[in-house]
């Protein structure tokens, strides 16, 4: 199966390449890059970790496939030692005091970290402009937005300045951004990756998930990543997937889609066309499709928004300068806190935290964070229905095409719309990929919880389907 990682791999284990080139020449490409994903660079460990994979390879030892694999950290993953800044002014001398799991994980195995990537600030965004390191542009087209919230990190995978890199999904920032760029990018289910050491937005949403150009290469990291982790208890124990078992498909009998995303106003008629001809090609392989009902796409969003802000808010009052954050002196403790948090986080970031402690406040909790609980859970429901129905639900990944740079900026009502196709899934906690191909920003195939596997090997099947 097509696999950088794995061709690397033999390129090192052949020696055909060092590692330490390898790291060189990608440390060079992202130092030079004009697209704006790069918040810190890691030279100096990557190196050092490079020359003990070529000293190992040199002393006839076998290396681990993904040992001297040289990838991306989403801004928001402590690595101990390094910045993380959540591309914030808050955070931006912010040194991590400790290290992710899932980055444990990957540097366990072997892989070497070259960057702390781009990303709109704490992942508020869909754009990658909330950022103070610059917006990020678009790897097809400049002049676009990246998408968001981890445009740096689908940047620098498409890009070829990262072979797979970690982003961070609390409502589409890994599959949007893989589909504004092409590639590929999964949200595992929910709790198959820990969140220790990723920096929270919304936790009951925040998923850790790989972005990177191959199928193979998705599975091969999920399965490091994957794990019950004693320091998050929201944590499940998961399988490995094998390669064998995503390669033929003879499970997926009947897929789904939602009417309510085809047959909506908001849908770019080409995005709907050619969403439309990639089922009729399903359809001919004898696969059977159903038509589903769902939640208007604008109810998804406001769900989400709701439920998202309010735990936002609550997530970053820790952020006052006490402990954590640049501190700015006021006259007293009080104005400490409030100049230090309004000259330090930005606008879109406070348009949160008041949104949030709104629908968390007194007197209004019950009309709306309750409703937005409740209205999770029949969104949670209906996806437990459509899934005795259906093996898989396919969607589009976005509404429409991505918007130039700037543009999202103006209006950010129409930003938080252009998330309607991603956020239901990240409520429902399901397990969702973004492949590139089908509408040109992509497919999201979707399984019930726990089933990467069905969808890797949905993936698989698209693949040469359509
Ligand atoms: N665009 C969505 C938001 O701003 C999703 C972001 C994310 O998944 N971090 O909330």
């Amino acid at each position: 199966m097509n696999s950088q990682i794995k061709q690397i791999h033999q390129q090192l284990v052949s020696k055909q390449i060092s590692c330490t080139e390898l790291v060189q020449e990608k440390l060079n490409l992202l130092k030079e890059n004009t697209y704006s994903t790069v918040n810190s660079l890691l030279d100096k460990m990557a190196l050092e970790l490079a020359a003990k994979v070529d000293a190992k390879i040199a002393s006839g030892k076998e290396i681990g496939v993904l040992e001297g694999i040289p990838f991306g950290i989403k801004d928001v993953y402590m690595l101990q030692g390094t910045f993380t800044t959540a591309s914030s002014n808050m955070l931006k001398n912010y040194k991590s005091a400790y290290t992710a799991t899932a980055i444990q994980k990957l540097l366990d195995a072997g892989a070497i970290p070259l960057v702390k990537e781009n990303c709109d600030s704490f992942g508020h965004g869909s754009s990658s402009e909330n950022t103070i390191f610059g917006a990020v542009k678009n790897a097809i087209n400049p002049e676009l937005v990246a998408g968001g919230s981890s445009g740096g990190s689908a940047v620098n995978v498409a890009k070829d300045y990262t072979v797979f890199s970690i982003g961070g999904d609390t409502g589409g920032s890994i599959r949007q951004p893989a589909g504004y760029n092409n590639i590929y990018g999964l949200k595992p289910t929910y709790g198959r990756i820990s969140r220790f050491g990723l920096m929270a937005y919304a936790s009951s949403t925040d998923c850790v998930g790989p972005l990177a150009k191959s199928i193979e290469d998705i599975r091969i990291v999920l399965n490091v990543m994957s794990g019950k982790d004693i320091k998050d208890q929201t944590t499940i124990n998961s399988e490995e997937i094998t390669e064998e078992s995503i390669l033929s498909n003879n499970t997926i009998k009947t897929v789904g889609y939602f009417k309510s995303f085809i047959e909506n106003e908001a849908i770019d008629t080409k995005v709907k066309a050619d969403f439309l001809a990639s089922i009729e090609k399903i359809k001919a392989t004898g696969i059977e499709v159903k038509e589903l009902d769902f939640f208007k796409s604008d109810i998804l969003v406001s769900t989400y928004y709701t439920l998202a802000m309010a735990e936002t808010a609550s997530n970053l009052s820790r952020l006052d300068g006490t402990n954590y954050g640049n501190r700015i002196e006021g006259e007293n403790l009080k104005d400490t806190y409030s100049i230090t948090r309004s000259e330090n986080f930005s606008e879109e970031t406070k348009r949160r935290i008041v949104g949030g402690n709104q629908v968390l406040s007194q007197g209004f909790s019950d009309e709306i964070y309750l409703k937005g609980l409740s209205l999770r859970d029949q969104i949670s429901e209906n996806f437990k229905k459509d899934f005795e129905e259906v093996d898989i639900i396919l969607s589009p990944v976005t509404p429409g095409s991505p918007p130039k740079i700037g543009d999202s900026l103006k209006d950010p009502l129409a930003m938080y719309l252009s998330d309607a196709y991603t956020v239901g899934f990240s409520l429902g906690q399901l397990p969702t990929l973004t492949v590139p191909q089908g509408t040109v920003t992509g497919l999201q195939i979707t399984a019930a919880k726990n089933n990467e596997e069905l969808v890797l090997k949905f993936a698989n099947f698209l693949k040469d389907t359509i």
